[in-house]
């Protein structure tokens, strides 16, 4: 097949949460910016059946998956698609990765949550200073998002029993909580109230996308702002398979596929400027398989460290019936960061599809502050990394013990309660490390050793964004290290 060869002033590998605003402080700054992007544009239909969902009659199809027959996330054999979620199955973790225009923004339950200062400075050490974080750039990601808590009258709905029923809970344990910010739309939420949307975060429904259009996923906000200045091209379904030097910049070559995976068509394109934005799976990936061809051999040894999963899925059940398989995507933020003898924990409530059906039941995904401890290696038989994450460690079991501790002192407050199961997660979307900041990278998310290349997502973070889920983390360090990182790429054009 022909290679088409091409030249960009930059380009921008991925279109997640950092993708977007890469592109969009870039463009800003009279860049012309290419983002290229492994998966398909997600546009939400009037009949609300963009993406696939549990419901769906003989349950999800090909788009939960990327270019895979299987997922972890359901038993059924589905057709192979460009799919909204790829799995990775590693030793002790499987890890899941969105693929789309928008990346996890598309599906994630949407949480934006900001770590104390104590827990961040135990995230990041004196690698970024809290005050700078939380003074300019913690602001900055939360207005670019834009996110808000669940407004009084959807909260005291029906579809909201379980999270009234767990605010109670909490109130009679003396565990402190607040309702979470959530990147979603509430008008379209109250139109699903109403029915004139389809139900989708009140049933429960954005595991692989949100069909109503209540999710404020960065492809209609942040990267549709950039793509407005006339400055960006989002490339779809256009795959970065290798990086390499060449000349005073790097060449990227991507093959553009269709939505079933075959290739289209090849193409390699020089730029002085190559921001990395494919999260922490795809930019730990391309820079190992680089390193491993020996086109990028001056990596750092840390490359592939810091690696952690912050997960602790829990449920609770025997409280009187609180409608728990509805009421998405989340309300109620836990911050039982003081009390607890193990740890800090944050519980964040969601919707439970398969819950017992007339007793309550509240399910939470928890957060404790994860050690770096994971890592991914290069495997040269699979051409691709390996991640291994020690769910045995003590250090790792010691998160369970302490969401453990939380639900006791929930179900002593609350008689005929108890914890149906609190388990470290093995299937995780909330990884991240892999390029730490200020390791891999310098301060900017500049490459060492490599002029022109940068790094600026989820694999910056040094394995913890502070006990707390990660996506506001990610978002405030891209703007930090973007507006660190645009001044030098207008200054070498
Ligand atoms: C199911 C799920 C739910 C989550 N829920 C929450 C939540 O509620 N709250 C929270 O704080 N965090 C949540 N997270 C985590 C959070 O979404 C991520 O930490 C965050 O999205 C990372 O942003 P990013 O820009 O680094 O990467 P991503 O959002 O993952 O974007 C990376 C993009 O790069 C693309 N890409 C990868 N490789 C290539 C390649 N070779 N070529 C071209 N493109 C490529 C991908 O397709 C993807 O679109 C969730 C994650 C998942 C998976």
């Amino acid at each position: 097949m022909e290679v088409q060869q091409h030249q960009a002033d930059a380009v921008v590998v991925g279109s997640g949460y950092a993708g977007s605003i890469a592109a969009l402080r870039l463009a800003e700054a009279g860049v012309d910016t290419l983002v290229l992007e492994r998966g398909r544009r997600w546009p939400v239909s009037e009949r609300g059946d963009t993406f696939t969902t549990q419901a769906d009659p003989g349950g999800p199809d090909g788009r939960a998956s990327w270019l895979s027959p299987s997922s972890p996330l359901t038993d059924k054999t589905l057709d192979v698609y460009t799919g909204v979620l790829e799995s990775l199955d590693g030793d002790g973790l499987t890890m899941i990765a969105a693929a789309g225009v928008g990346g996890a923004s598309l599906l994630s339950n949407a949480t934006m949550v900001e770590p104390s200062a104590e827990l961040f400075r135990q995230a990041f050490g004196d690698v970024l200073d809290h005050e700078e974080m939380t003074g300019t750039w913690y602001p900055q990601a939360r207005e670019l998002i834009g996110c808000s808590p669940i407004p009084k009258d959807v909260y005291d709905s029906d579809f909201y029993a379980a999270a009234r029923s767990f605010a109670d809970q909490l109130t009679r344990a003396g565990i402190p909580y607040e309702l979470v910010d959530l990147a979603v739309d509430w008008d379209v939420i109250r139109a699903e109230m109403a029915g004139t949307r389809v139900a989708a975060e009140i049933a429960g429904l954005n595991l692989f996308g949100v069909n109503s259009g209540a999710q404020r996923s960065v492809d209609r906000t942040i990267l549709a702002r950039a793509e407005a200045t006339g400055r960006v091209e989002v490339r779809p379904l256009s795959v970065v398979t290798a990086i390499r030097p060449a000349g005073n910049g790097h060449v990227v070559e991507y093959d553009t596929i269709d939505e079933r995976g075959t290739v289209l068509a090849r193409h390699h394109i020089a730029t002085g400027n190559l921001v990395l934005a494919a999260g922490t799976l795809g930019t730990t990936r391309l820079l190992m398989r680089a390193k491993a061809a020996g086109a990028l051999p001056d990596l750092p040894d840390a490359l592939g460290t810091k690696v952690g999963n912050s997960e602790v899925i829990t449920a609770r059940t025997g409280m009187p019936e609180n409608n728990p398989t509805q009421g998405g995507p989340s309300s109620i933020l836990v911050k039982d960061w003081q009390d607890n003898p193990y740890a800090p924990v944050t519980l964040l409530n969601f919707p439970w599809p398969d819950a017992p059906s007339g007793q309550g039941w509240i399910t939470t995904i928890g957060a404790c502050p994860s050690p770096a401890l994971g890592s991914f290696r290069y495997d040269s038989a699979k051409d691709d990394v390996v991640l291994s994450w020690p769910v045995d460690d003590p250090r790792v079991t010691r998160m369970a013990s302490a969401v453990q501790d939380t639900l006791e002192r929930l179900n002593t407050a609350n008689p005929g309660s108890r914890t149906a199961f609190a388990k470290v997660g093995t299937t995780g979307g909330n990884v991240v490390g892999g390029v730490p900041l200020g390791i891999v990278t310098d301060d900017r998310g500049a490459v060492r050793g490599y002029r022109g290349l940068y790094v600026v997502d989820s694999s910056l973070l040094h394995g913890s964004s502070g006990s707390v889920p990660p996506a506001l983390t990610v978002a405030a360090v891209a703007a930090r290290v973007v507006s660190r990182l645009v001044p030098a790429v207008v200054r070498a054009r």
